[in-house]
C-alpha cells in the first residue's frame, strides 16, 4: 500500500524533533504535527527558561559573596519583565532552529493539532488527513493539579513563563524536581517563599542524606518549607489568595504554584482507534524498543512515564530510528542515567542511594561533606556533600551523589565512570585535580559506613 509518508511525528519535543529530523536525514518521508510551539516543554516551558532562570536568581548571592573578595556592589534591582523579555528573545531563536532542523532535511511541518484515526492514519486540526506506514507519539506530558477546593486560582510551571510581574509571596505545592527548582529561582529573586510538601522529606527517590542536605541549606537561604503539609482549600480576597493549611494555619499569597507531577498528553488522541494499550495514568503502554500494542505505532519521551527527562527522550527517538528504519533494533537503556536537580544548591546524582543498595547489596558509603574554598572568603557556612557507594563484592561505584556549585556539571562526568563500572580503587588511582570541590572524588580514604 502506498502511504503519504514514511513517519507522521505527533509532537514537536524533544523526542519528536529528534526521531523526525533523523529519520528524514537517511532519507525518510516525515512529517512532524506541533499543536504548539516547536521545542516542546524541554524548550519552551521546561528545561531552557527554567535553567536562565536558575542563572538569573544566583546573582543576588554572587553580588553578596562579591564583597567578601574585595568588591563593592551598588544598589541592586531586579526587574523580571527585562528577564522575561531576554528570555522570551532566546526561546524564539531556539525554536526557529528546531524548525529549521527539520524543514531544512525535509521534513513537512504542519503547526496543527494531530489525533490517531487508526494503525496508518492521522488527521489534523485544519482538517486533512494522512497516512503513513509508520506513526511515533511524542505527545509529552502536562502539569497535573489535584482537585482541592479552588484549584482555579492556582499556577503551574508553565505559567510561570507568562507572569507579567515577579509575585511578592509565593506557595508552591510539591517536594518534587520542580517544586523545589522554583523555590530557589524565586527565593533568589527576592520573593518570598513558601514550600508546602505532603511527606516527611521533600525530593522523594533521592538519597536520604541529599534530601537532608539539600532541604537544610533551602531552609537556610530563606525558603519557608513545611514538611507533612498540605492545602486544604484557596480562596480568593482583596488582599489575595488565602490558603488553608491541613495544620489549620491560613497563608497570604500573591501566587500559589502547584508542582504535583505530570500527566501523559492521550487524552482525545484517539488511540483507541488503533488499539494502543494505555497504563494507569493514561501513559502509552511501550516495549523496549518502544513498540506500542499497535505493530504500526511507536510512542517515545515523557508520554510513556519511563524516565521524564530531555535527554532520555532524545535517545528514545534516536533508538526508534534504528530500529524502524536502520534495520537496526535497539532497545533505550535506562541504567545510571545521570541527572541534576537544578535546586540552590544543585544536586548531580548517578546510580543508587545508599538506601535502595543497601536493600540489593552488600555496600561501602564513602563521604565528604565540606565548605568549599569560595565560601571562606564569602563568609558563607554552605557545605557541600559528595558521596559514592561502593558495592563491596566487585568494588564498584554503584551510586555518586554531589551537592554544590556546578553539580551537574560534576555528575555529567562521573557518570561516564559509574556507566563504564570503575571500581572504587579506579577512582582511587586517579590524580585529583587541585584546587577543586570535584578531587574530594578521588580522596575519599575511609568508608564512613
Ligand atoms: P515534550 O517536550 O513535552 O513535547 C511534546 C510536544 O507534543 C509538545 O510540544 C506538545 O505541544 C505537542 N503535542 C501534544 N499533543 C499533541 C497533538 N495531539 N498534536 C500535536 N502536537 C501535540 N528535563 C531535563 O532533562 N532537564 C531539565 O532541567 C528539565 N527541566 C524541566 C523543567 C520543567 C518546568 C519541566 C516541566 C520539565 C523539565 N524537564 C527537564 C523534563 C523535559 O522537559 C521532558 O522530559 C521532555 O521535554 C520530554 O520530551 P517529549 O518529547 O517527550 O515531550
Ligand atoms: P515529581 O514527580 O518530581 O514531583 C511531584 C511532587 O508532587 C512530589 O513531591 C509528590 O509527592 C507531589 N504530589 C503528587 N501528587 C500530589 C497531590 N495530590 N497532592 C500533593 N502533592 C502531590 O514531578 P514534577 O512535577 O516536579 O516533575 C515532573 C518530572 O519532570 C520529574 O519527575 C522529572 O523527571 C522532570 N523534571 C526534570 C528536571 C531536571 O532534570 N532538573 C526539572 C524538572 C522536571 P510524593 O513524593 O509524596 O508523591
Amino acid at each position: 500500500m502506498d502511504y503519504d509518508f514514511d513517519l507522521f511525528v505527533i509532537g514537536g519535543g524533544s523526542g519528536g524533533v529528534r526521531a523526525g529530523r533523523v529519520a528524514a536525514m537517511g532519507g525518510a518521508k516525515v512529517a512532524l504535527a506541533e499543536e504548539y510551539r516547536m521545542g516542546g516543554t524541554c524548550v519552551i516551558r521546561g528545561c531552557v527558561p527554567k535553567k536562565l532562570m536558575v542563572y538569573a536568581s544566583g546573582y543576588a548571592e554572587m553580588m553578596d559573596d562579591a564583597e567578601g573578595f574585595g568588591w563593592t556592589i551598588g544598589n541592586r534591582s531586579f526587574d523580571w519583565g527585562k528577564l522575561i523579555g531576554k528570555i522570551d528573545d532566546e526561546l524564539d531563536r531556539l525554536e526557529a532552529i528546531y524548525r529549521k532542523g527539520l524543514v531544512g532535511n525535509g521534513v513537512q511541518v504542519f503547526d496543527a493539532r494531530a489525533v490517531v484515526k487508526d494503525g496508518h492514519t492521522v488527521e489534523l486540526s485544519s482538517g486533512e488527513t494522512f497516512t503513513a506506514k509508520w506513526i511515533l507519539v511524542a505527545t509529552g506530558g502536562r502539569p497535573f493539579v489535584p482537585n482541592v477546593k479552588g484549584a482555579e486560582h492556582v499556577i503551574t510551571s508553565s505559567d510561570i513563563f507568562l507572569m507579567d510581574e515577579l509575585p511578592k509571596r509565593v506557595l508552591i505545592v510539591g517536594g518534587g524536581y520542580i517544586a523545589s527548582e522554583f523555590a530557589g529561582i524565586f527565593n533568589g529573586m527576592g520573593a518570598e517563599v513558601t514550600q508546602f510538601y505532603r511527606g516527611a522529606q521533600i525530593l522523594r527517590g533521592f538519597d536520604g542524606e541529599v534530601r537532608g542536605h539539600v532541604a537544610d541549606e533551602m531552609i537556610r537561604k530563606g525558603v519557608n518549607l513545611h514538611l507533612g503539609t498540605d492545602v486544604v482549600e484557596i480562596a480568593k480576597k482583596e488582599d489575595g489568595l488565602h490558603v488553608t493549611c491541613t495544620n489549620g494555619s491560613v497563608k497570604v499569597v500573591d501566587e500559589v504554584v502547584y508542582a504535583t507531577g505530570r500527566v501523559p498528553n492521550t487524552e482525545e488522541l484517539g488511540l483507541e482507534n488503533a488499539g494502543v494499550k494505555l497504563g494507569r495514568k493514561g501513559e502509552v503502554m511501550v516495549d523496549r524498543y518502544s513498540s506500542t500494542s499497535c505493530d504500526s505505532i511507536y510512542a517515545v519521551g515523557d508520554v510513556t512515564d519511563r524516565v521524564q527527562l530531555t535527554p532520555v527522550a532524545i535517545r528514545e527517538g534516536m533508538a526508534f530510528v534504528e530500529t524502524v528504519f536502520n534495520d537496526n533494533p535497539t532497545a533505550v537503556d535506562h541504567e545510571f542515567i545521570a541527572t541534576a536537580v537544578f535546586t540552590q544548591p544543585e544536586i548531580g546524582t548517578v546510580g543508587y542511594t545508599e538506601e535502595d543498595a543497601r536493600e540489593d547489596f552488600d555496600i561501602e558509603v564513602y563521604r565528604a561533606a565540606f565548605r568549599p574554598m569560595a565560601n571562606v572568603l564569602a563568609g558563607r557556612d554552605e557545605r557541600m556533600l559528595m558521596k559514592l557507594i561502593v558495592e563491596k563484592a566487585s568494588r564498584k561505584v554503584i551510586g555518586c551523589h554531589i551537592i554544590g556549585p556546578a553539580a551537574g556539571e560534576m555528575i555529567q562526568l562521573a557518570g561516564i565512570a559509574v556507566k563504564m563500572g570503575a571500581t572504587k580503587e579506579d577512582f582511587d588511582r586517579t590524580v585529583a585535580v587541585h584546587p577543586t570541590a570535584s578531587e574530594e572524588l578521588v580522596t575519599m580514604k575511609e568508608p564512613v559506613r
